[in-house]
Parts: structure tokens; sequence; C-alpha cells
């Protein structure tokens, strides 16, 4: 549960901003949490005085360092939590900042008022700097606020699913396409005729078209870095197969180009916090990883050499896995009737059963509402799940319930979850199981031919 403080001096502003709508139905089933902290209630002048005229003279009056540093304290203890300060000369706050804000388990958001607060406690405690824009409010409860609503939104659970986020404005870097509603005509004006067709692939189509020329139109910065993926992900097409992690991330929206080079290619795969890399050469590989951003946990790298750059770099090789497609456009059959999504009830039951997900990954899954259960007479016997980066996986049946399709079942249940938000199927299969190979044959999957590692840090 991603929880957010708030250091104020109107924490009530706070509360009721925030009491409504999506983000205050989170609040109240706990998905997230929301602790206004009265910056007053830790002055130590006796009239609750937080304020003093600044050193040197000037309009306005200033924030005392000493009540904003022990409201912080009391907040922390000492720990180190990511601390916003909104301001307008910070950063400015886009849907980048916000997806990287959501991946935070705990924010702090320091708002000022009259003319600031003193420079020194700022240089004690903020670790961000960030704007929402060219203009100064008389304080920065809604600037907070505008943060935390963005930000809230992209935590699991928040939306209830995660596709309502990755569809909107900004996803894929194109703005959002037009939308109707009832009636059909309204002022002589008609819904788009496509809309009424009931044909899904022909409205999914026309609102791209919709979405690619709204963005030329509104937004050429957007369009320019949407055109770049487009064609690196052309490039990476040439070897379809074992390049399906890396397109699929790129015209998912999920992946930022972190460099190119031919079709050599760092990409970054911002939900799952996993960069994915793919080099030819030693000197591409070294070069791809200049490039990755700090603090990068974990790794998917296809070609030996950037697997040696990385174990020089200290990360450690986890597994070895084979990539399977589903090239086909048909649904597959699900035999066994009884599959569900799981809620976070299932945790436990998934991290005890697969130990490879941690309780973090396993609860994040969850919520997004990507992990899928096989019941049997109301008794959970297996499941399977929708990896960050796309890939179907968490396969796990009972020994005793093996050998009757449930694990066939599940898999396909999950690949047919992709096909309907269209995209190509893929499945990391670790090297030699023979098992796993064998169901993906059965299934129609074809496997790539190079093998993708998995690398990390210990305690990552
Ligand atoms: N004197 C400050 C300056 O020029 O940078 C502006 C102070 S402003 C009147 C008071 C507070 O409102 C700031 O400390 C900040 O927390 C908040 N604020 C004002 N404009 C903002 C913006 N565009 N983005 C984020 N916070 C803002």
């Amino acid at each position: 549960m991603t929880k957010f403080h708030v250091l104020t001096l109107f924490p009530e502003m706070i509360e009721q901003g925030l009491s409504c709508g999506v983000i205050g139905r989170a609040v109240r089933h706990h998905i997230i949490s929301l602790n206004p902290v009265n910056i007053r209630d830790y002055t130590l002048e006796k009239h609750g005085k937080v304020d003093d005229y600044p050193y040197g003279g000037g309009a306005g009056m200033l924030i005392q360092a000493q009540p904003v540093y022990d409201a912080h304290k009391a907040i922390t203890g000492g720990r180190r939590v990511r601390t916003v300060y909104v301001t307008p000369q910070g950063r400015p706050f886009d849907q980048k900042l916000a997806r990287e804000l959501a991946a935070e388990e705990e924010l702090i958001l320091l708002c000022g008022h009259y003319e600031g607060i003193d420079e020194r406690v700022l240089e004690e405690i903020v670790t961000d700097d960030v704007s929402i824009g060219d203009y100064i409010l008389t304080g920065g409860e809604l600037a907070a606020m505008v943060i935390i609503d963005a930000v809230a939104r992209l935590c699991p659970g928040v939306l209830g699913n995660d596709s309502s986020a990755s569809e909107e404005s900004f996803h894929n870097d194109l703005l959002e396409y037009p939308q109707y509603t009832r009636p059909e005509v309204w002022q002589d004006k008609s819904v788009p005729e496509v809309l009424l067709s009931g044909n899904h692939a022909e409205v999914t189509k026309w609102r791209l078209a919709q979405s690619i020329e709204r963005t030329g139109k509104r937004r050429p910065d957007l369009y320019e870095k949407y055109l770049q993926k487009q064609q690196l992900a052309e490039r990476l097409a040439g070897d379809k197969r074992n390049n399906i992690h890396l397109t699929e991330s790129l015209l998912r929206g999920r992946g930022e180009i972190m460099c190119a080079l031919g079709e050599d290619a760092a990409i970054y795969d911002r939900s799952s916090g996993v960069c994915m890399l793919r080099a030819s050469s030693p000197e591409a590989g070294a070069r791809l990883l200049e490039s990755c951003p700090e603090g990068v946990g974990r790794y998917l790298a296809e070609g030996e050499h950037v697997v040696t750059l990385l174990q020089e770099r200290g990360f450690d090789r986890i597994c070895e896995y084979s990539q399977y497609l589903y090239t086909q456009r048909e649904p597959l059959p699900v035999r066994h009737k009884e599959i569900r999504r799981l809620g976070e009830e299932s945790l436990a039951y998934i991290c005890s059963r697969y130990p490879a997900v941690s309780q973090k990954y396993g609860r994040e899954r969850l919520l997004a509402g990507a992990v899928y259960g096989a019941f049997r007479e109301r008794q959970l016997v297996g499941f399977a799940g929708i990896h960050g980066i796309g890939s179907v996986g968490m396969l796990f049946v009972e020994e005793a319930f093996r050998g009757r399709g449930i694990g066939a079942s599940l898999e396909s249940f999950c690949i047919n979850r992709l096909l309907e938000s269209g995209c190509v199927p893929f499945v990391h299969v670790p090297s030699g199981h023979k098992a796993a190979e064998h169901l993906q044959d059965k299934l129609g999957l074809y496997p790539a031919g190079n093998h993708v590692h998995w690398l990390g840090k210990e305690g990552r």
C-alpha cells in the first residue's frame, strides 16, 4: 500500500480535497493511505507561530526550518523516504514522473506557504523539487493534491484493473482518441459509425488512427517520440521471435528507449523496473549499459557479451529462459472452466507455491488483476499470471491435480487475455524444463531460438 504523507499548514484542505471520488474510495478501502501532518503541531513557539521575516528584507514571510524538520523527522524516524517539495522552481510534473513516484511505497509531500520555506531545511530533507506548472499558487496544497491524484491512480488496485490507466493519454506517447456516449445523435451530430458497428478490431484500429492524428496536431513533441518507438520496433521486428519482449514493450507503451544502435537496443520497461538489453557485440553492450538508468535492479539480457558485462558489474545470472510465442490470433480453448481472477487474499498461497515471486511483486500483480486461479470444488489448485513485462508465467498446479490439463487451461486463459488487449502473447520457459517445453508445443507456441537471461543483485 502506497503511503502519502503531506506536510502542510492546512491539513483539512488535503483531507477534504482528497475525500471524494476514486481517490477517496481508495483511502477508505486502505488501498492507499493519506496522512496530512500539520507543521504547526511541531513548532516550539508557544503561540503556534511557524513563520518569520526573511533575512535581507523583501516582501512576505517564510516558514521556519525547525517545525518543518521536526514534523519530517516524526514521519521518517530517521528512515530515508522520498520527499517532494512542491515549488514553482522544481522539475515539471508529468506522467513519467507520476509513474516513477507510483513505484515508491511511501512519499512525503512538503507544501510551502507565504514566500516559501527556509532554504536550510529544504537542503536537509528534500529529495525532489517538483512544479505543477509555470505559475505561482498561494500555497503548495493544490499542487500536492494534483500530484497525489495522478500518482495514486497508478497504484495497483486504485482503478480496479490496470487497463483503464493503460489506454489514457500519455500512456503510449499518444493522446487519447475522442469518445462519445448516448444519445447517438446530438444537435445533428452523429457518433462515428464504426463505434456502433460492434466490430472490436475496427474500433481499435479507428481509435489508434484518431490518437495518432490528434497527437500529431496537438502535441508534435509526443508524436516525435511515438514515431521513434515505432521505427525501432519495426527494425527489431526483423527478428520478431527473439525480440518479442522488446517490441511488445515498445508497442504497448511500457518501454522507453534508452539507447538504440541499429538493431541493438536498451529499453527500460518502467512498469516492471526491468531494463532489457540486446547486444550483438561487446562494444554495443558497453554502450547500451552506459545508457541504463541508475539503480536498475533487474536486467533481461540477450547475448553473452552483455551478460558478461553485467556479471562484471556485480549482477548474478538468475535464470536462463527460452522465449515462446503465440503468433495466431485465435483464442485457445480453455477446458477447465473454473478459472477466476485472484485477489490480494491469495498472496500467501502464491508466494508459498512459487518462491521466485516476492511478496512485493506478488501483491503488485494481484492488485493489477493479472493473476488467475484454477479452482476444483471451490479449492484453489493452481494459478498463472501475466508479468509486468507482458509475458505469461508464474504457472503452478498442485501435484495432486497435475496431468489433468489444468496448467494448459491456465496458460491458455492468460494467452486469451493478452490477445483481447491486442498483445502478442509470449512465455518465458526455464531452459531445459521439458514439461514446460512440451506444454508450449501442445498449445501451438513457437520457440524463439535465442535465450534470454534474467540478471539481478541480491537484496534488490
Ligand atoms: N516565492 C516562491 C517563488 O517564487 O518560488 C513562491 C512561493 S508560493 C507563493 C508559496 C508556495 O506555494 C510555494 O512554497 C510552493 O510550495 C507552492 N507553489 C506555488 N506555485 C507552485 C507551483 N507552480 N507548483 C508547485 N508548488 C507551487
